[in-house]
């Protein structure tokens, strides 16, 4: 079985690096925050005292970090993985990060000897710990297929995109679609408590119609009961619109349904919001209408 480092253990990474444990990997884990490791190491992790020390260690090293930066400083950074890496270790960057990034990365890695490929997650931190993320990965396919059963432990469908970045884009798509799919819920539901339907009412009665989605599902009952706990905070779907919204220009595609929710997240940004679960831009319709969609008590 291949030895893996695992750095980043947030929301996200300590189910991920748990389930791989209990698939009987071995993990040497990693965070710039030591609560996360601890909680891994109770779990049977070795404790990594770098980046470079967790690579030192590994044949696969996997990143789970907010944003391209914090990738680029992890992998490529003062004591960063690649620094301890020998050559022929296999990066999987399973953060959600803009493509282009993604192959700047791996041209770096390749120049030492190493492999790249980019793997975000979609499914949020119940399917994390489910171990039934899905799985959009870009690269080659050899080296996809060297890694391939240490993605299936975490994800119940591991899916080869495409090169280098084709994970990336696949979850822009994916986050347009989220983003979208909420505010649309956030207006349905105020539309209808202003007119005078609970909306855990039209909830039940449309869920299983065609405006039903796993989006809705997930959200709404969040929505109803007032709990914006993330999950999946506001900044870090920012994060993501602010890469969609860039690699979109770059290639000549406009998303003008994607640009309008970017602005309600600014909001919520404004008004201090940005921690919470996403399913909290109700909170913008909810300003707007001077409503709030929350269950009678
Ligand atoms: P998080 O902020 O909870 O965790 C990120 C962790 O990375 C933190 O513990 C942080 O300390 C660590 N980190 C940052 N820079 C580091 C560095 N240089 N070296 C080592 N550790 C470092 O975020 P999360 O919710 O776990 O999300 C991680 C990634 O997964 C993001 O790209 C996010 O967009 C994506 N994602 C999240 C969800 C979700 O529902 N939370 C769902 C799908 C995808």
């Amino acid at each position: 079985m291949q030895k893996i480092g695992f750095i980043g253990l947030g929301i996200m990474g300590k189910p991920m690096a748990k389930n791989l444990l209990k698939a009987g990997y071995e993990v040497k884990a990693f965070d710039i925050v030591k609560a996360g490791v601890d909680e891994v190491v109770s779990a049977g992790a070795l404790e990594g005292k770098s980046n470079r020390d967790v690579a030192a260690f590994a044949d696969v090293v996997i990143t789970m970090v907010p944003n391209s930066p914090q990738v680029k400083e992890a992998v490529l950074g003062t004591d960063g993985a690649l620094f301890g890496a020998k050559p022929g270790t296999i990066f999987v960057d399973m953060s959600s990060i803009n493509p282009i990034a993604s192959r700047e990365i791996c041209a770096e890695v390749e120049k030492k000897g190493c492999f790249m490929i980019d793997a975000p997650v979609s499914g949020g931190e119940p399917k994390a710990i489910d171990g039934t993320l899905a799985i959009m990965a870009g690269g080659k396919e050899e080296v996809f297929n060297k890694v391939k059963d240490i993605l299936a432990v975490m994800g119940s469908s591991v899916t080869l995109c495409g090169d280098i970045g084709a994970g990336n884009t696949t979850k822009l798509a994916n986050q347009v679609i989220v983003a979208a799919n909420i505010a649309a819920v956030s207006e349905a539901l105020v539309l209808g408590k202003k007119a005078g339907v609970k909306p855990e009412a039209i909830y039940q009665a449309i869920r299983g119609g065609l405006a039903g989605s796993t989006v809705m599902d997930a959200k709404a009952p969040m929505m109803m009961d007032g709990n914006f706990k993330p999950g999946f905070r506001i900044n870090l779907h920012i994060k993501d619109l602010n890469n969609a919204i860039d690699t979109a220009h770059t290639v000549g595609a406009p998303l003008p349904l994607t640009s309008s929710v970017m602005e309600m997240m600014q909001w919520l940004k404004a008004n201090g919001y940005e921690t919470e679960d996403h399913s909290s831009l109700v909170r913008y319709y909810e300003s707007l209408s001077g409503t709030d969609v929350r269950r009678e008590k």
